[in-house]
């Protein structure tokens, strides 16, 4: 049931009550307590009605509004005594002449003086024996938003998923079909299992993602180093860089420290160096640095590589986003890399940019809040513990 299903049930009983109450504060005040008597008084019923999280409207029988709470007001369905959908006023009408429930979603029309929202579900019941009406409003616009977005997610996947499958069979196909020439066995057999790999990693990183967009941001919070996050990251993408003969160079500042999940710190700083070394020629540089500025810490990867074109630079965190789809299914991409970086980033209470000119190369920049302890020997001991680090 819906929330102002629930709350429909409920709300209707306060509505008869209120505007009882509401129609006989105006005739006769509230006598005071007796004298010495502990008595509780309710809140008034207004101040209740307009802390709802729905919209409330009650219209009497002639179709005029006669309470409506503040949510009412700033959804823009009703102004003074006047409900402004028309069909709501319409659907106003039906239920109080056939006194039964009604449920409506409705696309409010667009106004060039307030801000509506795109979409709202009313629900309309009559009220009391007196031809009352009330609506409850609920703006859907946000849960709208997100079905859309996850109808979207579903297809990319799915999509995602077919390519290497589909491949994989055709492989295997091939394969049973060159029994006899060992040559293209070897050449089939090494494709099927790039493509396994594709959609092993694919698969890894939408765990990933799903878990990083869960209720438990950060499950292993603790204070990180910076320099074992950047040591560790170089050494994953090591392999990467020299076989395109791409030079990793460390560099900024040592002994900074933030609060987080240092696995997940390193993925994202992993994911970045990845790339740089991914879309970057052969024989150019790929550096990574940490420096405090502006009292945060930041970490900065940047390439001599194709670098990102502006139409595409917004777009580049979004999942399964891609400047040039053919160029990242080539080196093995999936599209998910830089929104699981944007995702880890926001869980520490962070933000992630890219500066970009094509052809040059580009720069990406996790800015995150230095960590709050104070402990002096976490930073020396972690420091002593990253032996690796000058060798990037
Ligand atoms: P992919 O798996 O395709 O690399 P990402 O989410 O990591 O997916 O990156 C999204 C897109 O952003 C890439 O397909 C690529 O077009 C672009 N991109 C990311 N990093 C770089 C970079 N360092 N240089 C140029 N383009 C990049």
């Amino acid at each position: 049931m819906t929330l102002v299903g629930v709350l429909a049930g409920l709300v209707a009983g306060v509505v008869v009550g209120a505007v009882l109450a509401l129609a006989l504060a105006r005739r006769r005040p509230v006598p005071p307590p007796p004298a010495g008597a502990s008595v509780e008084e309710p809140p008034p019923a207004a101040d209740v009605i307009d802390a709802l999280p729905v919209a409330l409207a009650v219209l009497d029988a002639r179709g005029s509004v006669v309470l409506a709470n503040r949510n009412a007001v700033a959804l823009g369905v009703v102004r003074a005594d006047r409900l402004l959908v028309a069909e709501l006023r319409d659907l106003a009408v039906d239920v109080r002449r056939t006194r039964t429930h009604s449920e409506v979603e409705v696309e409010p029309t667009p106004s060039p003086l307030k801000r509506l929202p795109e979409a709202v579900r009313v629900r309309v019941v009559p009220v009391g024996e007196q031809g009352h009406v009330a609506l409850l409003v609920e703006d859907i616009t946000e849960v709208r938003r997100v079905d859309a977005v996850r109808r979207d997610f579903v297809a990319n996947v799915s999509h995602e998923l077919k390519t290497p499958v589909g491949a994989m069979a055709l492989l295997a196909e091939a394969l049973c079909g060159a029994s006899e020439d060992p040559d293209a066995v070897r050449r089939f057999s090494s494709r099927l299992q790039r493509e396994a790999s594709r959609l092993a990693r694919l698969v890894q990183e939408l765990i990933d993602l799903s878990r990083l967009q869960g209720a438990e941001p950060l499950p292993e919070a603790s204070v990180v180093p910076v320099d074992r996050v950047l040591a560790e990251a170089v050494d994953r993408t090591r392999t990467t860089a020299a076989a395109r003969a791409i030079e990793l160079v460390r560099g900024g500042e040592r002994g900074l420290r933030v609060d987080g999940s240092e696995a997940q710190l390193v993925t994202a700083v992993g994911n970045l160096l990845e790339n740089a070394v991914h879309y970057s020629p052969e024989h150019t540089r790929v550096a990574v640095a940490a420096r405090r500025r502006d009292g945060a810490v930041e970490i900065t990867v940047t390439d001599q590589g194709i670098g990102i074109a502006d139409k595409d630079l917004e777009r580049v965190f979004e999942r399964f986003y891609r400047a040039d789809p053919a160029r990242s299914r080539a080196t093995g991409g999936t599209g998910l890399g830089l929104a699981i970086v944007k995702h880890i980033v926001t869980n520490h209470g962070g933000a992630v940019s890219v500066w970009s000119i094509e052809g040059s190369g580009s720069t990406f920049t996790l800015r995150l809040p230095p960590s709050t302890s104070t402990s002096p020997l976490l930073s020396a001991g972690a420091a002593a513990r990253t032996p690796r680090e000058e060798s990037a």
